[in-house]
């Protein structure tokens, strides 16, 4: 039976759009955490810098709840706008700061872009694993670069796990293993009314905290096992 990794990107609200605010963080990491410990799910929580400086206790509880800590970089700034010495800044001071909370050795890139050339970066600042590949977008198929990391794809985008089921269902079902999911705080909070890109803010709030606990009930009673990023290292030992 399938492996499945909820992952999330514990960043600022819908970014670039709603960048400089943080309720996803406020207001809805609570009803997350509180999901997770309901089902007995440990996820990853891919963490941007400034949400940890920010927000250091909502850093904690993720970490006392045995919550995996990956990093998201500092600031939620695309690495493929980045020239290497600033993106070597980003990943060293973001690894820095969060192995305050934990061990880190995942990574994750924001908006899932992450030049080939940088992977060396992450082998520097002593990753183990990237999940910045989605093998939803073409930039899946270009060559990798040869790296001791293990690469973890994204399976399938977010705003898919807020359709209705009947809809949502189906494309679930058909993911490999591992089943890679990822969610943001945000979405669990209500930007219906929000001026903004409409998968960022369809079904968001209630409706979406209600449609994860569906997804993770559907691959429950299948007798999915839900690991966290690390545990899919070569060489993990089941948890
Ligand atoms: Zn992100």
């Amino acid at each position: 039976m399938s492996r499945v990794c909820i992952t999330v990107d514990f960043e600022p609200d819908c970014p670039p759009y709603l960048s400089a605010t943080f309720r996803g963080i406020e207001q809805g990491a609570p009803a997350l955490l509180a999901l997770f410990a309901e089902r007995s799910i440990r996820a990853t929580y891919f963490t941007t810098g400034e949400v940890a400086e920010r927000y250091p206790e909502a850093i904690r509880a993720v970490v006392r709840d045995g919550h995996e800590l990956g990093c998201h970089g500092v600031s939620h700034t695309a690495f493929d706008t980045l020239p290497e010495a600033e993106a070597q800044r980003e990943i060293i001071d973001s690894a820095r700061l969060l192995r305050t909370f934990a061990p880190v050795g995942s990574f994750r890139a924001p908006y899932l872009r992450f030049p080939e050339p940088y992977v060396r970066l992450l082998e520097d600042a002593d990753f183990t694993l990237d999940s910045s590949l989605a093998k939803y977008k073409w930039s899946y198929l270009a060559r990798r670069v040869p790296t001791t990391l293990t690469r973890v794809p994204a399976s399938m985008t977010s705003s898919v796990l807020r359709l209705p089921a009947v809809l949502r269902n189906p494309v679930l079902l058909s993911l490999a293993d591992p089943v890679v999911l990822f969610v943001h705080p945000w979405e669990f909070v209500d930007l219906t009314r929000e001026d903004l890109r409409y998968d960022c803010r369809f079904r968001t709030g209630e409706v979406a905290l209600r449609c994860l606990r569906e997804v993770i009930e559907l691959f429950q009673r299948r007798g999915a096992r839900f690991v966290t990023m690390r545990e899919l290292l070569p060489g993990a030992s089941a948890a």
